[in-house]
């Protein structure tokens, strides 16, 4: 499976700072030594254009962040402090995320080891995202004429409410969020199908309301590509998710979600999203189990079956 994926996806930031960072390289370096990835598998993003950025974000954003004069509040809504490298690496993901969907397009499935920042707006940041790397993606696919139509699934127990404000009245992208009704962002914005879930929720409440909901829509709506947002915030014991998915019920999920898509032959674009374990380890295991559905629903193993060319 091709992963888009650079190193500069880590960026250093304060030791107090709630952020993952070291959750990035903890991911990449467990899928090429599991052979989940193949070294030939991996993508090298450079940094997403203005162009095609701007087919989402304000120029007035976009020139706040590439001249680094965001003011405080701006700043502080983000939530990670703006330096050139964040700008860089912010930029990078979007592109990993492009690059993950016409791979996938082209492969079935493939993946950026970073992305699914849905907290982005068209005009600022927030919630640790910077750039909404998946409608740009969106975006940039529409205007190439690669997809029109386009489902986000967007697992991640946060709402994913800059992805459902951009696409709201816009019939070509399905939005679908199923996320912790009583968790950031309190103020939701409106998905095309938005399910909030009760504090507490465990594997089997979680996974039949989700099953109910991706066939009803995959029934109704039909994707020439599919965003999944892959977050594993859901997690028991996350710091920010308040729900209570066992390892073997995130696994579940995976699983569902992607033999979903491609049994009904529908390319799938797999961004990671957010996950707070208590260690970045752990989060960077919890992010490995999409992998390792990935791997066996395609027969593909990396370095074990190595790709072709
Ligand atoms: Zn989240």
């Amino acid at each position: 499976m091709r992963c888009a994926y650079h190193p500069d996806y880590f960026v250093p930031l304060p030791p107090s700072h709630p952020f993952p960072m070291a959750k990035y390289p903890l991911l990449h370096e467990r899928l090429l030594r599991d052979g989940l990835v193949g070294p030939r598998d991996v993508l090298e993003p450079g940094e997403a254009c203005l162009e095609e950025l701007r087919l989402v974000h304000t120029d007035a954003y976009l020139g706040q962040l590439a001249a680094g004069t965001l003011d405080a509040a701006a700043v502080r809504r983000i939530g990670v402090p703006w330096s050139p490298a964040l700008w860089r690496r912010s930029r990078l993901a979007a592109q990993g995320t492009l690059l993950a969907a016409r791979a996938a397009l082209e492969d079935g499935i493939a993946a950026n080891l970073a992305g699914g920042t849905h907290h982005a707006f068209p005009g600022h940041g927030e919630g640790f995202c910077v750039l909404n790397d998946v409608a740009v993606a969106i975006r940039v696919l529409q205007r190439d004429g690669r997809a029109r139509r386009a489902l986000v699934i967007d697992l991640d127990v946060h709402q994913g409410n800059g992805t459902a404000a951009i696409f709201e009245g816009d019939a070509s992208v399905f939005t679908f969020s199923m996320h912790g009704e009583r968790n950031y962002p309190t103020r939701k914005m409106r998905s095309t199908l938005d399910v909030g879930l009760a504090d507490g929720l465990g594997d089997e409440g979680y996974l039949s309301l989700l099953q109910r909901h991706l066939d009803t829509i995959l029934g109704e709506f039909v994707p020439e590509v599919v965003f999944y947002l892959a977050g594993v915030d859901p997690a028991l014991g996350d710091r920010y998710g308040r729900l209570a998915l066992t390892d073997e019920g995130l696994r579940r999920r995976e699983r569902y979600v992607l033999d979903a898509c491609v049994s009904r032959g529908l390319p799938v674009a797999i961004t990671i999203a957010g996950g707070y374990a208590p260690t970045p380890a752990r989060t960077a295991e919890l992010h490995a189990l999409v992998f390792e559905e990935a791997a066996s629903l395609t027969g593909q193993g990396g370095s074990r079956h190595p790709a072709i060319g």
